[in-house]
């Protein structure tokens, strides 16, 4: 089958970003360098199975790419049910995502998509581990982006697979989920983990923990001070502040939901 414009790269020991080569941030597309927003989903090998996080990427052949590499089954958990991370949801046999987010999965909200063939939902919580043989996953729920909102720990690597959460844009308030009060007291939460680096789902370069600093700041001291105003459509117009340049590592926005459109 051809894959069409799929690639991969390791990323760490056993993780693999998989991508679309049309939505990169340089000309053949496949650059792992901070740039644009790009649409990812991490694959984690497991010694029995492996685990695909999100279905960023609207192409019907991720699944089968997905397992090829991997090379044994391949189960699917969802960051979050936004519909730019349920791409082709309906080829699969089981979904795992928090139960908060299946509210999402009917596509009555701004930011979702309706699913008419929703596979078997199973739920994830804080505190859950995956275990994919010889590789434990601790599961984070940081509600925020949305309400159900996880994020994924690596053992093995150190590695925290962030989602749209621990990333350099950080669009909030399109679903309604928790005050910024609250989230920030979850982002301080998330620090006392071990981990050393994050991969986002639109980031293709790994985040260093410390970003989460650099988010507390923002969201702290110049979200209040925020007057540029973005207007999204689709979504609504969106109060604006960021910080650095997107063409380097260190960069951040945020843009929290002013008013629906
Ligand atoms: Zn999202």
């Amino acid at each position: 089958m051809a894959y069409n414009n799929l690639f991969h790269a390791q990323v760490a020991d056993g993780i693999f970003l998989i991508s679309s080569d049309t939505n990169g941030p340089d000309a053949d597309g496949r650059s792992l360098l901070p740039g644009k927003a790009t649409p990812n989903s991490y694959l984690v090998i497991g010694k029995e199975k492996a685990l695909l996080f999100d279905l960023a990427i609207d192409e019907k052949g991720l699944k089968e790419y997905a397992e090829s590499l991997a090379g044994k089954p391949v189960m699917l958990a969802l960051s979050h049910a936004h519909y730019d991370h349920i791409f082709h949801i309906e080829q699969f046999s089981e979904v795992w995502l928090h139960e908060a987010d299946v509210p999402l999965l009917q596509g009555n909200r701004v930011g979702t998509r309706k699913v008419n063939s929703c596979p078997p939902l199973h739920y994830l919580a804080e505190g859950d581990v995956i275990d994919l043989g010889d590789r434990i996953l601790d599961v984070i729920h940081i509600p925020g982006h949305t309400p159900g909102s996880v994020l994924l720990l690596d053992r093995h690597t150190d590695v925290l697979l962030s989602g749209d959460t621990g990333a350099r844009r950080l669009l909030y308030g399109i679903t309604p989920s928790v005050s910024l009060d609250e989230l920030c007291n979850s982002l301080r939460r998330l620090k006392e983990y071990d981990f050393s680096v994050m991969y986002s789902a639109h980031d293709r370069c790994s985040i260093p923990k410390a970003h989460l600093d650099t988010m507390l700041d923002v969201i702290i001291h110049d979200m209040p001070h925020a007057k540029k105003e973005m207007t999204i459509p689709g979504i609504g117009t969106m109060l604006c502040t960021s910080r650095g340049k997107e063409t380097e590592t260190a960069f951040f926005v945020m843009a929290s939901l002013l008013r629906n459109e």
